[in-house]
């Protein structure tokens, strides 16, 4: 089992239009190695989750199964079979995809397509038991997990290799281009690379929408919640706070301090913007004894501790890493 992430600037190579800028952001999850419907349902829970976390609450999953290879030939012939008999009205783009792709006439946003494709067969009347059955699984462990996935059988994704299951994270505030997230499983790609039988599946999300979202929402970015901040006392102890920040850092704690704020009312103030959970004073006599003053931001508590035990005590506050 491979669990992989990827954030970074994309660049696509279709015309630009209105929310679709040739260079854009996007973060996504791949989990390669297992076909177990479990891991469909754990993947979408992230991607709400991930949502939930910056403030995007009440998003819906939809979800659909888009078949295997079998269940896919069965579809192709379907289609072709409906649209033979509605392409001549159709938009030049969905006559050549007839032939070549028929599944991609579902993606096609042409007015005088819509109403053919409204009313054109559904994909998962194709898929085989199989299938089928996979995606009552995935929407099980869903529901067990607290999530009521919205079964959407118009939902297909754009691109040719994916199977099973396909999903989209929505943001209804958005409008008509309201998905956040989109993905699926693609349980072929890898073997068709040239690769080892691989079952996998992700999902990318692109950011610009995402902030879109936020502002609709008015949610403010998120600021950092687990830093830490040091105060010193007087400048004399100043080389102390900078010893104590690098073993802080070295942990993997992040900490911020301030050289050239004098006076602990105003460090405390820095500490407050920047939302510090908690400030940890060194103070001229505690230092010298190896301690300094905790001060817990969101309980308004000090304690004194040992700047041995530090590294611990932050690594084991449970809401805090
Ligand atoms: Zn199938
Ligand atoms: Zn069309």
């Amino acid at each position: 089992m491979i669990k992989l992430f990827y954030m970074g600037p994309m660049f696509r190579y279709e015309r630009p239009q209105a929310g679709r800028q040739r260079q854009f952001y996007q973060f996504g999850t791949e989990a390669l190695g297992s076909m177990h419907p479990g891991m469909d349902a754990e993947v979408i829970a992230m991607a709400l989750q991930i949502f939930e976390r910056i403030g995007l609450v009440g998003l819906k999953a939809e979800i659909n199964s888009v078949g295997c290879k079998e269940c896919r030939t069965n579809y192709h012939a379907v289609l072709l079979e409906y649209f033979r008999n509605h392409i001549s009205q159709m938009c030049p783009d969905c006559q050549m995809r007839l032939e070549k792709n028929p599944m991609r006439i579902l993606d096609c946003k042409a007015k005088t397509c819509q109403p053919y494709i409204n009313e054109c067969p559904e994909v998962i009347d194709s898929v085989c038991l199989a299938c089928r059955n996979h995606l009552d699984e995935v929407i099980k462990y869903l529901q067990l997990m607290g999530i009521s996935p919205v079964l959407n059988p118009r939902l297909v994704r754009g691109l040719d290799y994916y199977t099973k299951t396909a999903f989209e994270i929505r943001d209804e505030s958005l409008g008509a281009q309201n998905a956040v997230a989109a993905g699926g499983r693609y349980d072929n790609l890898v073997q068709d690379m040239g690769g080892p039988a691989t079952p996998a599946i992700g999902f990318a999300a692109g950011m610009e929408r995402i902030i879109l979202a936020m502002k609709n929402k008015g949610i403010e970015p998120m600021k950092k919640h687990n830093l830490i901040y040091i105060a010193a006392t007087s400048e004399e102890v100043k080389d102390k706070a900078a010893v104590l920040a690098q073993r802080l850092r070295a942990n993997n704690i992040p900490v911020e301090l301030s050289w050239d704020k004098k006076s602990l009312k105003s460090q405390f103030r820095h500490a407050a913007n920047i939302n510090a959970r908690y400030t940890i004073i060194v103070g001229d006599s505690e230092i010298n004894q190896g301690k300094v003053m905790l001060k817990d931001m969101t309980k308004e508590e000090q304690q004194l501790i040992a700047v041995e035990e530090l590294p611990d005590y932050f690594c084991v506050v449970p809401d805090t890493f």
